[in-house]
Order: structure tokens, then C-alpha cells, then sequence
């Protein structure tokens, strides 16, 4: 028999091995030792570590493990560089940024070989998704350089930003950073991970190639200790990190108070959810990517199928039959499905963990079929008989391990979903589109696949909801997170608050419990839980009144109330706009007094503060149905519908001045986007506030909405930023307790804004705009089929 014959009978595949002449020619050209790429020059090579490749573990080449000094260098480049970059008009930007995309396109096949060999994934994926992705971002972003001036009016770059990257799609999440960052006009200094540096080195040569002014991009090699000087050098402007949440809490902490811009996109434990009428075939073929695709070193891998009961037995077995046939080996080689992993020590964690969750009660089934002896292999893996609890169903495993477990309804299904403290991804399978458009609002997290999974463009945003980060890449969402407003520079210091007597001057008063204004949870006055009242004082030191000293207990409460109504979030935009007109205009029936009330608070004219209020409550009722998502239209047979959502319950810590309208000002754009909230009005001139729980109730917004605890703005803030329950906090207020709201705000990585002491002067009408509305929200993308 010949030998085509031969195949046809066994049907085996032969070896497709891609070369790796030019990628080892290109090493050879820089003798396998790098140094860093810093002011358009390298370096020569400092205390060096191996990069090796993990399908065979050789040492491909020496790699220099960046010091304080090297960022030091890199920084001072990049911030001399920031100023000639950033006044380039947006078109010579863009032709820069063009030019990257041709080159990487022109050089792809070096680039994606390179790829595989240092990072061990099929060279199907490095070959046809990660550059040609990379490629795709520069184009994109080219073009928003060009229109940045018209689409962002009044925003400027940060500056100099510092940009660390994980190991697992090491060029793609360099250009996920790179090219919104220089589009907007800021410099950068890369890190690029230590197991895969190779293709940021070979992308700094093409920037050198393609011109860019020296300085504009910087690369530094290195381990935990290069990212962390980074992170820590205090002329960065903005990090923007990916990788594990671990060390992305490290980062949030150690950012806390500096001012520097932060995005985080972290870990994740996404659920693949498959309901009984989804399209089987294609749900298996989805999930083989999901959690097979690049050995599933995703961070938003769809690593727990949830899968209908009913249909739960027929799916595993498919699933089984397919796992079979997946080719695990040589990543070079081009019908390989599964490759090396990218470390021995990767390989070891997940041992380890499966390990665990085996002593746990798991059960865990291994496809047969031959993996290499040498280099880092896994077998891929489906583990049944588990509990949520069991830390593979808890535990973000980064490895070829799919986590299985059955659901009767669809809401249990959601409950499931949400069960976890990542937020990242999801997918979705129905064939019956209300059910997948019924489910998809409410699962937490960034990005919702329906019959489909793990697409990606540059057109739309990616990015996390709770422990998976906040901030997006990608997109118009990717692009605003590397600018600012112009008039933030122009901030000043605010001045410092009077100083509150914290109990009654008069002890007797204390005893006329009564009159002291209470606490507002749950729609109902409630009594503070201390018992203790503070006194309100006016500026000649006077005593007018007393409220509730409010304290954990209080704040627990009231994000209990806050959590139970976050059916506001599911209200029409039309009733809340509707609600914060009536809040308006029942204040505005009540105008005098309210101005009464702040002349004796304040001693200043309070009229125009309550007008102004009024104005801002029609402002962000205007706002509610108007500030609104998108829908992309990436080149994937799919549309991407950027959706708007709230943050949740948010903390809202009032200014010490203005004791209406800084609260108002607040409240009325986290409210109009459908989140609930906790105030602390300011601790000084409490009584507005305190006052205006009769027109809340008088203008049908639902319990527990508005939740007003009064007290020590400090403490309540940082009971505040400590609580699991509380997704976002304002704060206005000193420095100091600035950086205490963000440190403590790391445990479920809530998003912050603060004041750090400056002046935001809330009357100004800039603040009815959508500065609040975009820290309020987050953007959900929902993947949707749609055309052929
Ligand atoms: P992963 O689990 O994906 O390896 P890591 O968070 O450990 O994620 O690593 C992601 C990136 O963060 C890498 O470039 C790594 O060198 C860098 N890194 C690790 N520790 C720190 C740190 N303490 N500060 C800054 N960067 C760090």
C-alpha cells in the first residue's frame, strides 16, 4: 500500500513542525543575551536569568533581571520623551502606531514562532489569534490617536506610564497596553513577565525600527522586584498592571495616596454555563476553547462548566469523547491542540492544587493519549463530585483543568455563576435567545459570551467586575482609562474642615435623646446603635442640634438595607429618572427652610445651595436614561453590546462644606445609574441631610436606596472601604484618610474615588457632566451572534 493510502486508512496526523530557523537566527543576532531597551538604545546585559523554552526546557536565551537603577533610567527617559510625544498631533501618533501594525504584520510568522517557542502555546494560536490580534490593536488605536482631540475633548494624557504584564499572552496584552496608552499621548516602561520576555524584546526592535522617537516606549526586563520598582517609582503617573490578583492587591496598596492612575485586570474562575436546549456540538466546541485554549492559561478561561442537569450525563460523555481526540505536544508542530505549559513550576501548582482538590473529594478524569516525557505537559483534565467549596471550584487553577457541576434552573444556575469572588467572564449557551439575554444582565462580570466564547477585539472592552480588577482594555472604555480630565492639574488644596466637637458641648443634652436627629436605613429613622449623639455646631461654636454618632454597626446595617435594595439597579431608567425629579421638586417646595437650614449651619446665604441642588437632581434625572452603552461591531460575526452598569452598593463619604449640595452632588449620579448607597453626609453640618429624610419619603424612592448614617466621616469611611458588601466609595476629604480609604479598600478591590485633600469645587456645573456617571459605572460587554 502506498502511503497516502496508508494515512487515509489510519487517518493519523503526520508531523506539520513550523521552523524555528529565524526565530534562533534572531537570538543568534543579539547572542542570546539581552539587555534592556531604554531611551531607543539597549542596554548591555546586567545579572542575567534564563528564559527557556518549556515544550524542552532549553535555555533560549539570557535575560536581564532589571534593578532600581535600570526603571530609574527608563522613567527619566520616558518622562523626557512625554513631552514631545504627547504635543505630536494625534495623526503623527497614529502613523506611528500604524506603522507598528504593519510591521508586526510583516514579521508575524517571526513573531508567533518566537511566541511558541518561549511560551510553549500551539503556534495554531500564537499564528492565528495573538498576532494577529496585536496587529489589529495598533491599527484600532492608530485611528483613535487621530480622533482623540474630537471624541475626548478636555482629557490629556496621564504621562508616563509603568505597564506589567503576565506571561500568558505575553506580545498581546504588551500591545493591549501599549497602543491605547501611546495613542493617548502618554510614554511607557514595560515589564514584560519573566518566563516570556523574547517577543516585547523583538517589539522594541521594530519600534526602533519603525522610528519611534526614542523614549516613547521603554522595555525592562525583569522579576516581582523590577514590577514592584516600578509600581513604587514616584514619577509614574499611571500603572496599569495584568496578572494575579495576589499581586494586584499588593499594587492596589501600595498606589493607595499617590494619585497615580490605576488599572488592574486580575483573576478569574468564569462559569461556562450550558443550558438543556443549547446546541450541544457547538457547546463542546466552545468549551474545548475555553478552557483548552492556550492550556488554559486564561485569565478569563471558562474553567467551571455549569451544565443542566437534565442533560448533564450526554454532555460529559461528548465531552469525554472529544477530550480524546485532543493532540497534546510539540507546540511548534501545527496540528498540535494543546502545547507546553509555560514553567516546570506552573506544571507543579497545578499538580498540587488538583492534589488538593482530590483529597477534597474530587473526581478527576485525564484524557488518554500520548503527552511528551520531557517538557512541561499536562494532560487535560475534567474534575467531577465537587462542592463549591472545593478549592478546584474556588481556586483559580490557570491550568488545563475544567471544574464540573450540574444546575436545575436557571437561577441556580446564576446563583452558581456568581458564587465566586472573580468577576472577569462568562459564558452562556441556549438556543432560546430571551433565556441567554434573560441570564446575561445578571451575571458579575465584565464580559458575557452567548453561543460563543473567548472572542476578543480591540473595538471592545475587556476588564472585570469585583476581585477581577476594574478598568478596561480596549475600546472607548480602553482608551478613557489612559487619560484624564485637563482640569485636574488644576486642583487646589481644600481648605481644612472646623473642627467637630464629637459629643454634646453640653452633657445634659445628651439625655434629650429624642431630638437627636436619627439615622435613615431602610427606608425607616432608626436610632444610632451607640446611643451616643454628636453635637452640630454653628460657626460661632454654638450648639443647633445633635445627631446620631454613628458607627460599624450603623454602617453594617445600612449596607444590609443598601444590598437588599439592589432591585434599583433592574428599574427602569425612565422610573429613576422620574424619582430623582420628584426627590427635585420636593425639595424645591421646601426651599426656604432648607436654606434656612444651611445659613445656620454654614452662616453663608443657603438659597443658592438648594437651587443648585435642585438643578443637579434634574441634572443626573436627565442623565439617567441618556448615559448609555454601545454596540460594537467587531470583524467576528457578533455583535458586542457595550451595556452600562451600576457599580452596586456604593459608599458615599460627603465634603465637610456645602452641607446639601455636596451630598447631593454625589448621591444623584450614583443614584440616577441604579446604584443603591450609603452617605455620610458632612460631619460638621449634618442637618441638612438629616432634614431631608421626609422628602426622600415623600417621593416614592424605594427602601433602603438612600441609607444616611451620620458620624466621624474617617471612621465611617474606613468601615466603609473594609466591607465586602460596599462595590464602590467616594471620598471627600484630607490626604491622609485618602490613602487610609484606598489601602483599606484592597480586600474586594472596590472601586475608589477620592478627594486627597484638593478642592472639588461641587458647584461647578463640570460636575453635572459624566466625570461622576463614568466612576459610578462599569461597562458589561455581552458577545452576541449576530449576522452570518
Ligand atoms: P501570574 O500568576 O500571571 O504569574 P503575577 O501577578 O505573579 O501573575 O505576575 C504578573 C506580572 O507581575 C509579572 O510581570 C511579574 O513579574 C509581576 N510581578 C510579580 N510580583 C510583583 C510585585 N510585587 N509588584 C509588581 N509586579 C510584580
Amino acid at each position: 500500500m502506498n502511503k497516502i493510502a496508508q494515512i487515509f486508512q489510519s487517518l493519523d496526523y503526520g508531523p506539520a513542525p513550523e521552523g524555528p530557523e529565524q526565530a534562533i537566527a534572531w537570538l543568534e543576532s543579539h547572542g542570546r543575551k539581552f539587555g534592556h531597551f531604554i531611551d531607543g538604545k539597549w542596554t548591555k546585559p546586567g545579572k542575567t536569568f534564563s528564559s527557556d523554552n518549556p515544550a524542552n526546557g532549553e535555555s533560549l536565551a539570557q535575560i536581564t533581571d532589571g534593578s532600581a537603577d535600570d526603571v530609574n533610567a527608563a522613567v527619566k527617559a520616558a518622562r523626557a520623551a512625554f513631552k514631545s510625544w504627547s504635543a505630536l498631533s494625534g495623526y503623527e501618533r497614529g502613523k506611528y502606531l500604524y506603522a507598528i501594525a504593519r510591521a508586526v504584520q510583516k514579521h508575524s510568522r517571526l513573531f508567533a514562532v518566537l511566541e511558541t517557542m518561549d511560551n510553549g502555546k500551539p503556534i495554531r494560536e500564537s499564528r492565528d489569534i495573538d498576532i494577529p490580534l496585536v496587529a489589529r490593536h495598533f491599527y484600532h488605536h492608530a485611528g483613535w490617536a487621530q480622533h482623540l482631540s474630537r471624541e475626548f475633548p478636555d482629557a490629556v494624557p496621564y504621562g508616563v506610564c509603568g505597564q506589567i504584564i503576565p506571561w500568558n499572552f505575553p506580545l498581546l496584552m504588551l500591545a493591549w497596553k501599549i497602543a491605547p496608552a501611546l495613542a493617548a499621548g502618554n510614554t511607557v516602561v514595560l515589564k514584560p513577565a519573566e518566563f516570556t520576555s523574547l517577543t516585547a524584546l523583538l517589539f522594541a526592535e521594530i519600534c526602533e525600527r519603525v522610528g519611534l522617537p526614542k523614549g516613547v516606549v521603554n522595555i525592562v526586563t525583569g522579576e516581582g522586584d523590577t514590577g514592584a520598582a516600578i509600581v513604587n517609582h514616584p514619577d509614574i503617573d499611571k500603572i496599569a498592571f495584568t496578572g494575579s490578583t495576589e499581586v494586584g492587591k499588593i499594587i492596589r496598596a501600595a498606589t493607595a495616596g499617590t494619585g497615580k492612575g490605576l488599572s488592574l485586570e486580575l483573576g478569574g474562575k468564569s462559569p461556562y454555563i450550558v443550558f438543556e436546549d443549547a446546541d450541544i456540538d457547538s457547546a463542546i466546541e466552545g468549551l474545548v476553547d475555553a478552557i483548552w485554549f492556550n492550556q488554559g492559561q486564561v485569565c478569563c478561561a471558562g474553567s467551571r462548566l455549569l451544565v443542566q442537569e437534565s442533560i448533564e450525563e450526554r454532555f460529559i460523555a461528548k465531552l469525554k469523547t472529544r477530550m480524546a481526540s485532543l493532540r497534546v505536544g510539540d507546540p511548534l508542530d501545527k496540528s498540535v491542540d494543546i502545547g507546553a505549559l509555560v514553567a516546570p513550576v506552573q506544571v507543579e501548582r497545578i499538580r498540587d492544587l488538583m492534589k488538593r482538590g482530590a483529597a477534597e473529594g474530587a473526581v478527576i478524569y485525564e484524557a488518554d493519549g500520548p503527552v511528551p516525557s520531557k517538557g512541561c505537559f499536562l494532560k487535560p483534565a475534567l474534575v467531577t463530585n465537587v462542592s463549591p467549596a472545593n478549592t478546584l471550584v474556588a481556586e483559580e487553577i490557570f491550568g488545563p483543568v475544567l471544574v464540573a457541576m450540574s444546575f436545575r434552573t436557571p437561577e441556580e444556575a446564576v446563583a452558581l455563576a456568581n458564587n465566586t469572588k472573580y468577576g472577569l467572564a462568562a459564558t452562556i449557551w441556549s438556543e432560546n435567545i430571551n433565556l441567554a439575554l434573560d441570564i446575561a444582565p445578571k451575571i458579575k462580570a465584565g464580559v458575557v459570551w452567548i453561543n460563543g466564547t473567548n472572542n476578543f477585539d480591540a473595538a471592545v472592552g475587556f476588564g472585570g467586575y469585583k476581585e477581577s480588577g476594574f478598568g478596561r482594555e480596549g475600546g472607548r472604555e480602553g482608551m478613557s482609562s489612559y487619560l484624564k480630565p485637563a482640569w485636574e492639574k488644576e486642583l487646589k488644596p481644600a481648605p481644612a474642615a472646623r473642627a467637630v466637637a464629637a459629643k454634646a458641648a453640653n452633657p445634659l443634652d445628651e439625655t434629650h435623646i429624642d431630638q437627636t436627629a436619627k439615622m435613615y436605613i431602610g427606608g425607616k429613622q432608626t436610632r444610632p446603635d451607640s446611643a451616643y449623639a454628636r453635637a452640630v455646631l454653628d460657626p460661632s461654636g454654638k450648639l443647633i442640634g445633635e445627631v446620631g454618632e454613628g458607627n460599624r454597626k450603623d454602617i453594617r446595617n445600612a449596607v444590609e438595607a443598601a444590598r437588599a435594595a439592589l432591585g434599583w439597579s433592574a428599574t427602569a431608567a425612565h422610573s429613576r429618572a422620574q424619582i430623582l425629579y420628584f426627590l427635585a421638586e420636593n425639595l424645591d417646595y421646601r426651599r426656604d427652610e432648607f436654606a434656612a437650614r444651611i445659613k445656620a449651619q454654614t452662616g453663608e446665604d443657603g438659597a443658592a445651595e438648594v437651587a443648585l441642588s435642585v438643578e443637579r437632581l434634574f441634572a443626573f434625572a436627565g442623565w439617567a436614561d441618556k448615559y448609555d452603552g454601545a454596540v460594537h461591531n467587531p470583524p467576528l460575526r457578533a455583535v458586542a453590546a457595550a451595556m452600562i452598569e451600576p457599580l452596586g452598593v456604593m459608599g458615599v463619604v460627603a465634603p465637610p462644606s456645602r452641607p446639601l449640595l455636596g451630598s447631593i452632588a454625589l448621591i444623584a449620579p450614583a443614584l440616577a445609574m441604579g446604584n443603591t448607597v450609603v452617605l455620610v453626609p458632612s460631619a460638621q453640618s449634618p442637618l441638612s441631610m438629616t432634614d431631608l429624610y421626609q422628602v426622600i419619603e415623600t417621593s416614592d424612592v424605594p427602601s433602603g436606596v438612600i441609607n444616611i448614617v451620620t458620624g466621624d466621616s474617617v471612621s465611617l469611611a474606613k468601615t466603609l472601604a473594609e466591607h465586602d458588601g460596599v462595590d464602590g466609595l467616594w471620598f471627600a476629604g484630607n490626604a491622609e484618610a485618602s490613602t487610609m480609604v484606598e489601602k483599606a479598600s484592597v480586600t474586594n478591590l472596590k472601586q475608589t474615588w477620592t478627594s486627597r485633600g484638593l478642592y472639588y469645587d461641587l458647584a461647578d456645573r463640570r460636575f453635572e457632566g459624566t466625570y461622576f456617571l463614568a466612576r459610578a459605572t462599569q461597562v458589561k460587554n455581552v458577545w452576541i451572534p449576530y449576522g452570518a
